[in-house]
């Protein structure tokens, strides 16, 4: 279903937001985000992994602006949609505008204006969109952004749609330049949509060996012999002082077991540390995919793991 990502769920709490206090055309536009809770009840055989879920969080924002102000929130948030998705990975990009319908409210006039607003808002962002005629929702156009992964694969995430008819509904207003009072347009938005949902996407994209930055344990540092037990220790104290998420296995067990295990769990790094390393203040570094960097200062390797996370 192409409309997954978003569904009007949060929006009315926005709008008991904006309606606190009057508002002035000089508040606009007003930019309102959580990371929202949504339930729904889908049929059990449409449940899939953490793909399909019926309790998940959405990264929900409305932003409530003029007409007049469309065009530069679309530009803005397909800007910062472009970083995000960037930062995660994913430099390819589906910009879809989906129209008015056959059964809707509003004029014509303000459906040209408001579709005209994404077009262009789109056009400024400097990508190249497609045009989904009839695909709008009954009061407003929006635009549907789908992002493809590392094998072609399609996800539809993020989403800006114009709404001028929650506002009116629920009596949403500001007081405008001419003192008269009018309508702002609501336009509901998300990036990544589900959460949950994203972080499947993004499993599947690196398929289960997440770079360094996003990698849930960076690091499991692992002892030959009891007698390192203590240096593991201190080890681990170091790398979580700097910031970095890092485990131990202190198990006795044969090394080569311990170090099969944490690769099939597709560790970042996997530190080992023997007598020598003890001695010397150093570790014996093992990167994903069995490659061997060697023994190294600690302090180097604190390095060489901060500079993976800088560089994304
Ligand atoms: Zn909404």
């Amino acid at each position: 279903k192409r409309d997954y990502a978003l569904k009007p769920m949060n929006c009315p709490g926005h709008i008991l937001i904006f309606k606190q206090g009057i508002k002035s055309y000089r508040d606009l536009p007003l930019r309102f985000g959580e990371f929202g809770q949504c339930h729904r009840n889908e049929p059990t055989g449409g449940l899939h992994g953490i793909m399909r879920v019926r309790a998940f969080t959405q990264d929900d924002g409305h932003i409530f602006c003029t007409e007049a102000q469309i065009q530069s929130e679309v530009l803005a948030f397909t800007t910062l949609l472009q970083k995000v998705y960037r930062d995660f990975g994913f430099t390819k990009i589906l910009y879809r505008l989906s129209t008015r319908p056959e059964k809707r409210i509003g004029s014509d006039e303000s459906w040209d204006r408001a579709e005209h607003a994404l077009a262009e808002g789109l056009k400024a962002s400097g990508c190249d969109f497609e045009y989904l005629p009839g695909e709008g929702a009954f009061y407003g156009p929006k635009i549907e952004y789908t992002l493809k992964d590392a094998l072609g694969r399609e996800w539809q995430c993020g989403t800006i749609q114009v709404d001028p008819n929650m506002p009116e509904r629920l009596d949403a207003e500001f007081v405008a330049e001419d003192g008269g009072r009018h309508r702002p347009i609501m336009l509901h938005r998300a990036i990544v949509g589900s959460l949950e949902r994203f972080i499947g996407i993004l499993i599947e994209e690196h398929a289960g060996a997440l770079p360094v930055w996003l990698a849930p344990v960076q690091v499991s540092v692992l002892n030959i012999t009891d007698g390192q037990a203590d240096y593991v220790e201190s080890v681990v104290k170091r790398l979580k002082n700097q910031g970095f998420r890092v485990d131990s296995d202190l198990r006795n067990e044969k090394i080569t077991y311990k170090i099969r295990e944490h690769s099939m769990q597709k560790l970042p790094y996997i530190l080992v540390v023997g007598d020598k390393e003890k001695a010397a203040g150093a570790v014996a570094v093992r990167a994903r995919g069995n490659q061997d960097l060697g023994v190294m200062p600690l302090k180097a390797f604190c390095e060489k793991i901060a500079s993976d996370i800088a560089l994304k």
